[in-house]
């Protein structure tokens, strides 16, 4: 059953005034005249809430998009007129803003969906119209404000820089000789294709210190370089027997123990990396995470999906039974970018019954693979570092969240690929253009 609409509109409202309550009262979404003597900015629906299509592909807008200014508006029209002291805008914000931060359309779409049962970000509207790599909710945001400020308000502006920043890291695997079918594949390499030694092999077996995977001590210590940032390892719970979920690892095992004793020595999170096998058994999430919290010793709430595989829009309440209250997902696997279309912490909103979820997002700015994987985007390193410099800006400009995802197997000291030196070059550049 749905909600009122005024509960969601009055929190996208606040939400793209950072919460500024004050100035919220101040802005109308009415179609109504008699109603405007209320507000200073008045938002005219476009009408989308009510279709009788609603829900249906049919809704999603086509190309090209209007703009306002050099941002794309999803509904209404780009027409902003002042009356008196008032402006009335017709480009339908709300539910531009709304149809980005709920996934609508991953909830609409089912011809969108790739093998791993998750929305392909390059058939998505932000892709296709040209701005994920632009936090356009966030820009309605900005355009919002200077409405308020054009009709006398004060308000103040929020300042460039990070509103917070997220190191974080996936451990798949604990390292890529721990278990026998990594050694196999370890001997097979050092014996037939020489691209690593023996001896190195065997001796991860007996220490994992030694396993060219084995960097989190690197790791750390790259991501200590930036002030304030929170590092955030993701840990799977459960052993699983869905080829996507391996290769296995035993929390409960002495080298795992002694993983989570180093992350706790230097104070770093940990949250759950719920399975594979969960999102098509999403019960699994709670045993997942009861699991974690057991072995960890810890309230455990932060959570991000193996695969970036998050459950659909509609099914919010198996990660609140679990009692997680936060998500680190939020990105397409093939392509980096805003796919929520913001870049700040915002609720999990249910597109089906237009309900504010008790869980906050954090939009997931950069996943290593999507830049370099083939399948994905596939950049060279150059390229890589000069996108990703792009999407930090953007999260700068407008005092957003970063998160970053490097996996400890990505950055593997005799890896062939560029993730351990573009991570590094990174870091070095958050160092400098961090405050
Ligand atoms: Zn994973």
């Amino acid at each position: 059953m749905k909600k009122p609409l005024s509960e969601l509109t009055d929190y996208i409202i606040k939400f793209l005034l950072h919460g500024n309550k004050h100035l919220a009262d101040r802005v109308g979404y009415t179609a109504d005249i008699s109603e405007y003597h209320k507000y200073s900015v008045i938002i005219t629906p476009s009408g989308f809430f009510d279709r009788a299509d609603y829900g249906k592909p049919s809704t999603i807008p086509s190309l090209p998009l209007p703009k306002l200014g050099s941002t794309e508006i999803l509904f209404g029209s780009p027409q902003v007129k002042r009356i008196d002291n008032k402006i009335i805008v017709e480009a339908d914000i709300i539910a531009s803003s709304f149809f980005l931060l709920s996934r609508y359309e991953e909830f609409v779409r089912a011809d969108a969906i790739d093998m791993h049962g998750r929305a392909d970000g390059r058939q998505m509207l932000q892709y296709r119209a040209g701005f994920i790599d632009r936090p356009i909710v966030d820009e309605y945001s900005d355009m919002l404000l200077g409405w308020l400020q054009a009709t006398g308000h004060i308000v103040s502006l929020p300042s460039e820089g990070f509103g917070r920043i997220f190191l974080t890291h996936d451990i798949d695997s604990i390292g890529l000789y721990q278990d026998w079918r990594g050694v196999l594949r370890g001997v097979y390499n050092a014996i037939v294709k020489r691209n690593i030694s023996l001896k190195t092999v065997l001796h991860s077996i007996v220490d994992e210190k030694s396993d060219p995977a084995y960097t989190f001590d690197w790791l750390i210590e790259e991501d200590r370089r930036v002030p304030y940032a929170e590092i955030v390892f993701f840990v799977k719970a459960l052993r699983r027997s869905v080829g996507y979920d391996r290769p296995h690892y035993n929390i409960n095992s002495r080298k795992f123990q002694k993983i989570l004793s180093l992350l706790h020595s230097k104070q770093c999170a940990i949250g759950l990396h719920s399975s594979y096998e969960a999102f098509s058994n999403p019960s699994e999430i709670k045993r997942e995470h009861t699991a974690l919290c057991c072995s960890s010793e810890q309230s455990v709430r932060y959570q991000r999906s193996h695969y970036l595989t998050i459950l659909p829009p509609d099914a919010p309440h198996h990660y609140v039974e679990a009692g997680i209250t936060d998500d680190f997902t939020l990105g397409f696997a093939a392509v980096a970018g805003f796919r929520l279309g913001t870049c700040r912490p915002v609720r999990w909103i249910n597109p089906a019954t237009l309900a504010i979820e008790p869980i906050t997002l954090h939009p997931l700015t950069i996943m290593d693979g999507s830049l370099s994987n083939s399948n994905y985007m596939n950049l060279n390193y150059e390229q890589a570092f000069e996108y990703s410099r792009k999407l930090i800006e953007e999260v700068r400009r407008h005092r957003g969240e970063l998160v970053l995802l490097w996996h400890n197997t990505s950055v593997c000291q005799y890896s062939n690929g560029y993730q351990r030196t573009l991570y590094s070059d990174l870091i070095r550049f958050l160092t400098r253009t961090n405050g």
